[in-house]
């Protein structure tokens, strides 16, 4: 029986995307007798499947790092890392979605079996083994990774529907009331300011008056398009609702945010969204933390939706910082 090592794999590209249906199954057998390997390698490998070997636990457990194979069948007693014990690092690790795992053994005790499927793996079978059976149980074992394919795609696909607004695509109230929170905390931490700007479209009810719901709403994506585009990639836009958004900009005081959604204010103001520059514009209220103090973000909602109250008293498409003692109610 050899013992040399025998890996086949090749120098792998970084993990395919496990939710993705139409990525062959990466499969691996692990076995350090290399017929073994070549054997089932050659009655698994289909245009559906790729199958990877290694000659023992801890060659195996490289590859799984590297590549994260889905379905893994494992022989029993191997040099340096057996089966079990390749399933309990497996089991014991944050791998990015679960590993299925069969069990391939001489022993046929029940206290074997039992001792096998304790330590975490997913299916047995037992040497000599039918080529039928083993490919009937990969069968199962796939069935089952899809089922989780389809659980993760699900998943992400509702945690998207519950932070997307639908209309404009930005992040919800919700979505956004939580990013804010978080840059929140995270500028307290860092001893910087955080700016957020309240921004509300100016006269809009006279767009729908004038033009229908249909453009109403097309104009308020216009708006969210051109909002998105004229902010610093790591600043955050939500829709708040209704004509109404929000501007999360982090590491900017006052002045500097003030600036920052003034540019941001002129953009628009010059973008064509169908009715004519200049004919759709947004006034904005802004407020800011002090470098480093904790503020509670309903309260600093509160001045920067003052601000805008101040900003649309004094004529619309313009921005206001809120003012203490000009603003405060
Ligand atoms: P101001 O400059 O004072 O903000 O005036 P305004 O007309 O923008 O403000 P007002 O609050 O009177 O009107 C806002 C309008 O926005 C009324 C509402 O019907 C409209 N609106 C809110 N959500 C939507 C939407 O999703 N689609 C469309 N088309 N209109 C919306
Ligand atoms: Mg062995
Ligand atoms: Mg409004
Ligand atoms: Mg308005």
């Amino acid at each position: 029986m050899s013992e040399q090592p025998h890996a086949d794999t090749p120098n792998a590209p970084s993990p395919p995307d496990v939710a993705d249906a139409s990525n062959p199954l990466l499969m691996m057998v692990v076995d350090d007798d290399r017929l073994t390997c070549l054997t089932l390698r050659r009655s698994l490998a289909n245009e559906d499947r790729e199958v990877v070997t290694a000659p023992d636990g801890e060659e195996a457990w490289k590859i799984i790092r590297e590549r994260h194979p889905r379905l893994i069948i494992t022989d029993w007693e191997m040099p340096r890392l057996d089966g079990p014990g390749l399933v309990a690092r497996i089991r014991d690790s944050d791998l990015p979605s679960y590993t299925y795992v069969i069990l391939l053994t001489a022993r046929s005790e029940s206290d074997d079996i039992v001792d096998g499927l304790d330590c975490g793996a997913d299916d047995y079978l037992t040497k000599p083994f039918n080529p039928q059976e083993l490919r009937a149980r990969v069968g199962i074992g796939e069935r089952i990774l899809r089922l989780e394919d389809h659980l993760l795609d699900t998943q992400a696909a509702l945690r998207e529907l519950a932070t997307t607004d639908m209309l404009t695509g930005l992040l919800n109230r919700r979505a956004i009331t939580e990013r804010a929170l978080a840059e929140l905390e995270r500028c307290e931490r860092a001893g910087s300011s955080l700016s957020v700007a309240l921004v509300d479209v100016d006269h809009f009810k006279r767009v729908n008056d004038t033009h229908g719901h249909m453009v109403g709403d097309r104009v308020l994506r216009a708006v969210a398009d051109a909002l998105t585009s004229n902010v610093r990639p790591y600043d955050h836009v939500g829709r708040w609702g209704g004509e109404e958004f929000l501007l999360v900009l982090p590491e900017v005081d006052g002045d500097a945010g003030t600036a920052l959604a003034d540019r941001v204010r002129a953009r628009l103001a010059a973008t064509d969204m169908g009715l004519g520059p200049g004919s759709v514009t947004v006034s904005m209220g802004v407020a800011s933390t002090a470098p480093g103090q904790h503020s509670d973000l309903d309260a600093l909602l509160s001045r920067a939706d003052q601000a805008l109250y101040a900003a649309k008293d004094a004529g619309r498409n313009r921005v206001h910082l809120f003012d203490e003692a000009r603003d405060a109610a």
